[in-house]
């Protein structure tokens, strides 16, 4: 288990526990404010971006000592862990609102509202969460000139995510001031600020999954598809033995190799079952 497990889960997957997405929580007004200013201002997400990019080429003895504390200080308020569809349904069925909206992340990277996006809430018309939603000035989150809020069916949610996954998108579980969850995401490299600021520049808001990637060499023809798909440059290919490596140091656990590979040859295990080998 993860450090977030211990902290919020009691030793137990922390994202799979009802409490994390309790309506009580929503009535702590710091968070309630925390969470308006960050749907209202896109722009301020890309503005900060754009800083860890300037972070990125600072001299290593800067980066040691700043990297701890941002990362720290988004474990406390938005961090965001990968897991893999199975873990998406499990939380799909304790929740009893699901609504897709426009990413945040796609509106300050390329202006236009691109349907991402997952809220999820106990409450079956997402509760306090969509009413802090709708009276903030976001017209591409609310509408009337967007799609606005939809809200879906678990069986609606599910086969959206099933496609995003088809798309290469990573799905990850985010906190709005932890521990407490307010939505699902499908991220992707370029537009995803999250897994920029992770992947890219070496910034830590988004976190490994539970779970590691693993080959069954007799099944991988080699056809490389997957290594495609790996937005974490988790694997390899070898000439000599035509078939890909995939290394677990750096596997998020997402599992969209999995979904590219027609052969089966990927399966999904959980973490700790490989931490001899790290
Ligand atoms: S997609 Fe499957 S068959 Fe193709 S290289 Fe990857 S693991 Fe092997
Ligand atoms: S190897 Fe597979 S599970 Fe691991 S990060 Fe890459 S795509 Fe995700």
């Amino acid at each position: 288990m993860c450090e977030f497990c211990h902290k919020h889960g009691e030793g137990k997957k922390w994202y799979l526990q009802a409490k994390n997405y309790s309506e009580d929580l929503l009535s702590d007004l710091k968070r309630r404010k925390f969470i308006a200013d960050f749907l209202s201002h896109p722009e301020k997400l890309a503005e900060e971006v754009g800083k860890l990019e300037e972070l990125n080429r600072a001299p290593a003895f800067v980066r040691r000592v700043l990297t701890p504390y941002m990362s720290g200080r988004q474990k406390k308020a938005h961090f965001g862990q990968v897991l893999p569809i199975e873990d998406v349904e499990h939380i799909f069925d304790f929740v009893n609102g699901i609504v897709r909206a426009a990413c945040i992340c796609r509106q300050a990277n390329l202006g236009t509202e691109q349907r991402y996006c997952y809220g999820v809430s106990m409450a079956p018309q997402g509760g306090e969460f969509q009413k802090i939603i709708k009276e903030i000035d976001a017209s591409y989150l609310t509408g009337p000139d967007t799609a606005g809020l939809e809200t879906l069916t678990k069986e609606e949610a599910l086969n959206s995510f099933r496609q995003h996954e088809k798309e290469g998108l990573c799905h990850s579980v985010w906190t709005y001031v932890a521990p407490f969850i307010g939505g699902i995401c499908n991220c992707d490299r370029s537009d995803c600020m999250a897994m920029r600021s992770t992947v890219t520049y070496g910034f830590p808001v988004m976190f490994r999954a539970e779970y590691v990637a693993e080959l069954n060499p007799e099944l991988c023809n080699g056809c490389r598809q997957c290594m495609r798909a790996c937005q974490f440059g988790a694997i390899g290919y070898s000439v000599a033995n035509k078939k890909v490596i995939i290394d677990p140091r750096r596997c998020y656990g997402c599992g969209v190799c999995r979904a590219s590979c027609t052969k089966d040859a990927i399966t999904l295990h959980d973490r700790t079952s490989i931490a001899r080998i790290w």
